[in-house]
């Protein structure tokens, strides 16, 4: 039995962790869970999955204290936003495996992360459910990516072609009339608000280039990102001789919530199972021109170093901004390209530069808003 924290057991992947466990709870049992502004929530959540230790993140706390007393044997992050960062840090630092859902961790400190995992000899287990797939294509090809710790730079991979649903717009001509409830209707996944706008905008799959760059040590020319609408196909790795292997499951976090906790067991776990007595399954290029994110994702990729930090810290204050119903969609992107456009490049060094880049883009954000 897996011993297991949960972090940001209140949001949608949490749920989606909850639901696992109480499906197969032989398997695992929740020494810790957070929350940040539903703490009324997590209490009934501990009751009834009798869980010992509770942190209220949006208190003061010392989150190596709270470590201590739940000693897991791995913990998911599944907190929101620039926020999961620095609990990834310590994580790590504990010597504690990360099962990592919270891909701004990585987006914004992916260096440091990556550096910390190999000093720690720490594993970082992929959450994200591109990233897991990429990681379950790899296993049978690099012994040194399992762990994902002890990888060198030479790859067996050519290509990583990392799937995307194209969210709500991928058929909408005019962006100008879209509103809220448009952009939180996703066409094949059930997930927090932030993660929804960001899937409709595309932003989403720029911070997953990000991440995969990271996790996967792929340069920029590896990753391609394939539209593919119906989520079934949840990425593919083609191979030096040009073979493909794609991971396909229904679009649910349950398997790799599951895959990063139990690794390296595959238990029999009772999950959907997809259908193929009528499936099709479609694959085409993103439209570059409509989806400006995909502009800036490359600008950024070519800079790499602060240049994602500031993407994340814009994109988060835009769509909290377009949330409260301050901005439009489209401004969603202007305010992006704006930011991206005066952005200079400072190499990253310490974790310290990095909160204080994140800091700084969100006051110059904010004061572009409204
Ligand atoms: P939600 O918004 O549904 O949940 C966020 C969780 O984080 C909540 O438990 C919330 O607590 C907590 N939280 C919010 N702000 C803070 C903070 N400042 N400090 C500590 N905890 C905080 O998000 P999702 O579950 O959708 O996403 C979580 C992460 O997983 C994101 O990084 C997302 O990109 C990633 N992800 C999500 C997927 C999905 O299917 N939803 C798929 C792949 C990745 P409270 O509710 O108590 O305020
Ligand atoms: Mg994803």
């Amino acid at each position: 039995m897996r011993k297991i924290i949960i972090l940001g057991a209140t949001g949608s992947v949490g749920n989606s962790a909850l639901e696992l466990i109480q499906a197969n709870p032989e398997k695992f049992q929740i020494v810790g869970a957070s929350s940040h502004h539903h703490f009324t929530e997590l209490q009934s959540i501990a009751k009834d999955f009798s869980i010992p230790h509770l942190l209220n993140t949006n208190e003061k706390h010392y989150f190596p204290d709270f470590l201590d007393q739940c000693q897991p044997d791995i913990v998911l992050n599944a907190i929101s936003g620039f926020a999961g960062l620095p609990y990834s840090i310590q994580i790590l630092e504990s010597g504690t495996p990360l099962a990592l859902a919270n891909k701004e961790s990585l987006v914004a400190g992916g260096e440091l992360l990556m550096a910390l995992s190999r000093t720690k000899k720490t594993s970082i287990y992929p959450v994200d459910s591109e990233h897991s797939a990429i990681w379950q294509c790899l296993q049978n090809h690099d012994p040194g990516i399992r762990d994902l710790k002890s990888r060198d730079q030479k790859h067996p991979f050519k290509k990583i072609l990392l799937t995307c649903s194209g969210g709500p717009f991928r058929e909408r001509k005019d962006f100008s009339t879209v509103t809220k409830s448009e952009a939180l209707t996703h066409p094949t996944w059930s997930m927090g608000g932030k993660i929804t706008i960001d899937s409709a905008t595309l932003a989403n799959k720029c911070l997953e280039v990000f991440e995969a760059m990271h996790l996967f040590g792929a340069s920029k020319d590896q990753i391609e990102i394939i539209i593919h609408p119906q989520s079934i196909v949840h990425s593919m790795v083609q191979f030096s001789d040009s073979s493909i292997i794609a991971q396909i499951s229904p679009p649910n976090m349950k398997l790799p919530i599951a895959y990063a906790l139990n690794y390296p067991n595959c238990d029999d776990y009772k999950l959907e199972e997809v259908d193929f007595s009528n499936l099709t399954l479609n694959f085409s290029n993103p439209d570059k021109k409509k989806f400006r994110t995909l502009q800036m994702l490359d600008i950024c990729i070519r800079e790499m170093q602060n240049f994602p930090i500031v993407f994340n810290a814009a994109n988060e204050i835009a769509v909290s901004a377009f949330l409260e119903g301050k901005i439009s969609f489209v401004q969603i992107f202007d305010v992006l390209e704006k930011i991206i456009d005066e952005t200079k490049k400072e190499t990253i060094e310490t974790f310290e530069q990095i909160q204080r880049i994140d800091a700084q883009t969100r006051t110059k954000t904010q004061s572009l808003l409204p």
